[in-house]
């Protein structure tokens, strides 16, 4: 698996954060969170996809975030409060954030997450992370399942920003398709590859013009991106890497 340990202030690269935990490896520079743990407003949730909604939070005043970082989600779940992380998805946090919730049907917290409603409260701290976009000219963005949520943020960033993007996708029922078209239409490179794709070939092409590469996903998929890169020649040490678990 790509790094699976590295923290060096301000390049902090493929940090894997513990699933099992709620803390956070705080380092003395980007990964601070900007925002003790508040209630905000939920704005709406959208379904994106099968088995997927986003979910736009109001932004408060203070708070500070790009996109690919991530932040702690607290709700009560039989009485017990519960914690996940989850990941921007949003180009910008202007007015409203958006975390985008793969919703696996047996799991403790992401059910709940799609019952919310415009005007319930959630629990948030953060952001976290360093492995975010910080205006690199051309973004490679490898996306397995809900991480195609940040990776569809930077790309869209990316394009405002006047930079370059392009997006693998390996997902069994793909999700934010209207956004991944828009993308498309805008130049963007975009591969939406099924669960059982190897992912060789797409990212060959993807990171042949050069750029920062990004992989945002569950382990499974963090693997099988890292073996690919590597068979394109790619040094995969500068990779930005978030581990969903
Ligand atoms: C840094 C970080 C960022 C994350 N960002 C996101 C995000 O943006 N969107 C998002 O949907 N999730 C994200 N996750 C995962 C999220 O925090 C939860 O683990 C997930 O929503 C499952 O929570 P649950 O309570 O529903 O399931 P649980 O009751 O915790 O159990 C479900 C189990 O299945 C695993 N799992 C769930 N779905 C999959 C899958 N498709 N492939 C492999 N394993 C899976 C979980 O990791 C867990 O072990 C992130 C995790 C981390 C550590």
């Amino acid at each position: 698996m790509v790094g699976e340990k590295a923290s060096v202030c301000g390049r902090a690269r493929a940090i894997v954060y513990d699933p099992t935990t709620t803390e956070i490896p705080l380092s003395p520079c980007s990964n601070r969170p900007d925002m003790d743990e508040r209630s905000l407003t939920v704005a709406a949730v959208r379904t994106v996809g099968p088995d997927a909604v986003a979910i736009d939070v109001e932004t408060p005043d203070d708070f500070t975030a790009q996109p690919g970082q991530f932040v702690k989600l607290t709700l009560e779940v039989d009485g017990e409060d519960e914690s996940r992380f989850y990941t921007i998805s949003s180009p910008d946090v202007d007015g409203e954030f958006e975390m985008t919730v793969g919703i696996d049907p047996d799991g403790e917290v992401a059910p709940q997450l799609a019952d919310l409603e415009a005007g319930d409260a959630v629990r948030i701290e953060g952001p976290f992370g360093s492995d975010y976009y910080e205006g690199e000219s051309r973004a490679v963005l490898l996306a397995g399942g809900p991480g195609i949520g940040p990776a569809i943020g930077i790309a869209e960033r990316a394009v405002a920003d006047g930079n370059e993007a392009a997006v693998v996708y390996q997902d069994d029922a793909p999700i934010h398709e209207d956004r991944l078209d828009a993308l498309r239409e805008q130049g963007v490179l975009v591969h939406v590859l099924d669960g059982e794709a190897d992912l060789t070939e797409s990212v060959a092409e993807a990171t042949s013009a050069g750029g920062q590469v990004f992989i945002y996903g569950f382990a499974d998929f963090l693997d099988d991106a890292t073996a690919a890169l590597e068979a394109a020649g790619v040094d995969t040490e500068d990779a930005k890497v978030e581990n969903f678990g």
